[in-house]
């Protein structure tokens, strides 16, 4: 951040008085501009047995596999953006949400939520965003090529409940260690 989106002049990075934490601070009008975590969220889309999964037509991981997710919109609940998400990566409409699934994922300050629903009709086709679209059983997910780990997490954690009988709210953390290496923390 450069500018005051208030009054358009300089900003300077500093501690406010009485804050413990450095902010983008404006030098004229002294506005403080927070910077906080996104929320991101997404759909385990089910028909039967299999998973809709979109690979993407967009960076970053062009053509690798993903849950359709994205950043929540202002103005709507956590469970219409996971839908809307879902209606426009993949033309698919999803009936029943529930939460499944909370990742949090500090490195990058966004928060993962997760829904599990019912692809209605099996119906699904590739939006702007995705090349193509699919229904994946457990056996048929393209482990190799998915996109994100909270994504291969969201995968695992599904098909193991779905084996068990039983889903259960998770949460987790997606943490990238100072060796770059992901490490995930499920609790
Ligand atoms: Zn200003």
């Amino acid at each position: 951040m450069n500018f005051c989106s208030h009054c358009g002049d300089s900003v300077s990075i500093r501690v406010p008085s009485g804050d413990t934490l450095p902010r983008f601070v404006c030098d004229a009008c002294g506005r403080v501009h927070y910077q906080n975590p996104k929320v991101v969220t997404g759909c385990i889309a089910a028909y039967e047995d299999r998973i809709l999964l979109c690979r993407r037509a967009i960076e970053p991981r062009l053509g690798l596999w993903t849950l359709p997710a994205g950043f929540m919109e202002n103005n709507e609940t956590i469970a219409q953006a996971a839908a809307r998400e879902t209606w426009e990566e993949a033309n698919a409409n999803v009936d029943n949400l529930t939460l499944y699934a909370l990742f949090n994922l500090p490195h990058i300050s966004q928060v993962y939520i997760m829904f599990r629903g019912n692809l209605r009709g099996g119906r699904a086709s590739a939006g702007a965003e995705t090349l193509e679209v699919g229904l994946f059983s457990q056996q048929e997910i393209p482990w190799e090529s998915l996109a994100f780990p909270v994504i291969r997490e969201s995968l695992e954690l599904y098909f193991d409940d779905q084996r068990n009988g039983c889903f259960t709210t998770r949460v987790g953390d997606i943490i990238r260690g100072p060796d770059r290496r992901i490490q995930i923390n499920r609790y």
